[in-house]
């Protein structure tokens, strides 16, 4: 039989995780963002299971975009980078995509261009984060020239926040402030809310949310949240214990030999690693699950191994089922241990790893 490495992708958990966030909003409308292939959850799979209800998605680029198209999804796209070419507006145009336009660079293009239909652009604001967008000043003077271009229909003002997932943060009451009444001023609906704005921001909301980590069950902050709180997990990775060895005291476990045995342990090779996108930096201690019980992670993870702690597990062995974040251990409490965020975890899950699709 093959390895038994695997990631459960739990689509219910997504549709609820959806209708949790509009529920945050009743009257908005929400863009599932489904970029980097859903965050490593599958794009099409996902965008198929919440066809039925979802507004509009969101991807980076194009590419994203027309890969939900050949799969039949037939709603509007909201392309959060824009695009980087002329030759992209006519597709744009033709296929219903909706894009950011953050530079005169862009502005100029949507000038120039004859197209079959006027397009609906998303006008990003630079409200602090200073990465992509008009300075709010700016702003007036754009959606004018925006307004007299032909190959221009909707404008609707976006901007996105550096600090939301950091309640107390004085930087989103900076950024609300610099976005201020900006919208309403112009007549134009907008959207700034991503996951954690969507959770801790309601003065944020307005017309359109933008969720992204929270369709998927991960929590953005570091404290809990009552919202965050109710998010399902979509996720699970797992696999299985593959060999299992009584390790001397005085022995170490792996490459490096960072783990050395101060008693004798009993120790579980899992087949898992860096290889499927479990993360080499986690260290000693992060916990992982074998067979129901929560353990720990022992010595160094390698390409398609890691070591577990089996010693008060006796009941453990050859064949018990490991889960490396998911319903029973949220992969933010893994991507602490592993000095980073949920997000990377998710999206870096390798293309090795099998994604198996239930509607849980
Ligand atoms: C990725 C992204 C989002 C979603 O952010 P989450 O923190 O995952 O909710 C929202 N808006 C923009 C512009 C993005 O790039």
């Amino acid at each position: 039989m093959s390895r038994k490495v695997r990631a459960d992708i739990h689509l219910g958990a997504i549709v609820q995780n959806y209708r949790l966030a509009r529920a945050q909003a009743p009257g908005a409308r929400a863009v599932a963002v489904v970029k980097a292939n859903a965050y490593g959850h599958g794009a099409v799979q996902v965008a198929r299971a919440l066809a039925v209800e979802a507004d509009a998605f969101g991807v980076a680029c194009i590419e994203e975009a027309l890969e939900l198209r050949e799969a039949g999804l037939t709603q509007p796209v909201v392309l959060l980078e824009g695009f980087f070419d002329a030759d992209e507006l006519p597709v744009i145009a033709q296929e219903g995509f909706w894009p950011a336009v953050h530079s005169e660079h862009q502005l100029e293009m949507l000038e120039q261009v004859e197209l079959p239909a006027p397009i609906p652009v998303w006008l990003k604001v630079d409200t602090g984060m200073h990465r992509l967008g008009f300075e709010p000043e700016a702003v007036p003077a754009m959606v004018a020239r925006l307004r007299a271009c032909e190959t221009v229909a909707d404008i609707l003002l976006m901007t996105h926040f550096a600090c939301s997932d950091e309640p107390g943060h004085g930087m989103t009451e900076v950024q609300l402030a610099r976005f201020g009444r900006l919208a309403d001023e112009l007549g134009l609906d907008a959207s700034l809310s991503n996951s954690a704005a969507v959770m801790a921001w309601p003065e944020a909301h307005h017309q359109w949310l933008r969720p992204g980590v929270m369709l998927y069950g991960a929590t953005p902050f570091e404290e809990p949240n009552p919202v965050a709180d109710q998010l399902q997990a979509a996720m699970t990775l797992s696999s299985e214990i593959i060999a299992v060895r009584e390790v001397p005291a005085g022995e170490a476990v792996g490459y490096g030999a960072t783990f050395s045995c101060d008693r004798p342990h009993r120790i579980g090779t899992v087949a898992m690693g860096y290889g499927d996108g479990y993360p080499r930096h986690a260290r000693t201690g992060t916990p992982v699950i074998v067979a129901g019980q929560r353990t720990r992670l022992v010595g160094r993870v390698s390409m398609d191994m890691l070591t577990v702690d089996l010693t008060d597990l006796p009941q453990a062995g050859v064949g018990s089922r490991v889960e490396l974040w998911g319903r029973q251990l949220a992969v933010s409490e893994v991507a602490r241990w592993c000095d980073t965020i949920p997000y990377t975890l998710l999206t870096c899950l390798t293309p090795r790893v099998p994604r198996c699709y239930d509607y849980d």
